[in-house]
């Protein structure tokens, strides 16, 4: 694990918060909007829907051991995004059970958003120009790289041994595809719908390395050791929470929470209790 890479995050994050200027914009008391208990569909009252229905929908993974990940036993979704939006439920609405979590893949999640199925993507979602067009981002709150994994011992060190031939496995609609397409244009792409169906296929030889966000890639090697992360991060992944375009009142009060839970310190706790138990892979 590069510790560098975790720490400018605190750094990004600073600077971030002391650009911040919009300031949350809510009224008590709502207007009945967004009552009937469905997640805000208006674009200027989406805040007011929210309160109003008392309860935040929220989109996260089910797949992602550290970020989103469902315990089949017991049947909760636990990890670092879970964290944060159940802070952000507390700081927009009072109490972090005032929350709703749904089922988005990195395929589903923009969507639903759109669709109006979900209020907010927390999703190790990436902020991307081409994703700025369809959804509206927060603030940056985790960096992460794009690396790979690969079974211990294997042939396969850095993207540079990445050859033609080489099987890569991936997620889609995640920006891994397309960063793998352009650093090693020679590789076999083999897509699946989620990272546990992708780790599944490394685990039985369907692939020589599975390729996304090296955050996730340490929360598969903590799932099994008999892999493990290899090679530098060759790609930025700054993860923002989506928006539905156009909901500025929310989106303003997502980052006033944002920002909150840094100034109180909450967002560490977070982050060591994730974060802080990745293998350091040095
Ligand atoms: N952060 C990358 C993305 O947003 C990869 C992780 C994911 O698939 O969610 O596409």
């Amino acid at each position: 694990m590069k510790k560098r890479s975790w720490m400018t995050l605190g750094v990004a994050l600073t600077v971030l918060a002391t650009v911040w200027l919009a300031g949350c914009s809510s009224k008590e008391g709502g207007n009945g909007n967004g009552a009937s208990g469905e997640p805000a569909s208006g674009t200027a009252s989406a805040l007011e829907s929210i309160k109003s229905r008392g309860k935040l929908v929220v989109g996260v993974k089910y797949d992602t051991k550290l970020f989103g990940l469902k315990d089949p036993a017991s049947g909760n979704v636990e990890g670092f995004d879970v964290d944060i939006a159940k802070a952000l439920a507390k700081e927009l609405l009072g109490d972090e059970t005032k929350i709703e979590l749904k089922e988005v893949t990195s395929k589903t999640r923009i969507p639903m958003l759109n669709n109006n199925d979900i209020d907010i993507i927390v999703a190790t979602m990436t902020i991307t120009e081409e994703r700025k067009k369809e959804v509206d981002f927060s603030d940056v709150y985790f960096k992460a790289g794009q690396s790979l994994l690969v079974k211990k011992g294997s042939p396969i060190k850095s993207i540079n041994d990445i050859k033609k031939g080489t099987k890569v496995l991936a997620v889609k609609g995640s920006t891994s595809v397309d960063n793998i397409k352009a650093k090693a244009p020679d590789a076999t792409i083999l897509e699946f719908d989620n990272y546990q169906d992708a780790f599944s296929a490394l685990k039985a030889g369907q692939g020589d390395t599975l390729t996304t966000d090296n955050a996730i890639l340490y929360g598969m090697a903590v799932q099994d050791p008999n892999f493990e992360v290899v090679g530098e991060p060759f790609t930025d992944e700054p993860y923002g929470i989506a928006i539905k375009k156009g909901a500025t009142d929310l989106l303003n009060s997502v980052n006033a929470g944002l920002k909150k839970l840094h100034d109180s310190g909450e967002y560490d706790k977070i982050y060591e209790k994730w974060i802080g138990k990745a293998p350091s892979g040095e």
